[in-house]
């Protein structure tokens, strides 16, 4: 019986891609080759949806072409896995507010 289970927050194994916040997982497509703001998008793309980032620029499209996981708005993702939530004030402009 060596096992604990004391109601942990999160005491499964997690990936890079649920255990990271958007500037890791940003991080990530950057050493992938994406631009910054392309990045930036696809980070969004994992923690929100790709349907509500913006298609990767003229340069990153090849590239991202390339990635295995076919997404909305023109963007591939490197893993299917979504990252961890964020909170609701850093949500892209949807005009969603917390009152
Ligand atoms: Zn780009």
């Amino acid at each position: 019986m060596s096992k604990t289970s004391s109601g942990g927050p999160c005491d499964a194994p997690e990936t890079i891609w649920q255990a990271g916040t958007f500037d890791s997982i940003k991080r990530r497509y950057m050493r992938l080759g994406l631009c910054s703001a392309c990045a930036a998008q696809a980070a969004w793309g994992h923690q929100l949806g790709f349907s509500l980032s913006n298609p990767p620029c003229q340069e990153c499209q090849p590239l991202v072409d390339t990635f295995p996981v076919k997404k909305p708005n023109r963007w591939h993702s490197w893993s299917p896995r979504r990252g961890a939530s964020l909170s609701k004030g850093l949500r892209p402009g949807t005009g969603q507010d917390q009152p």
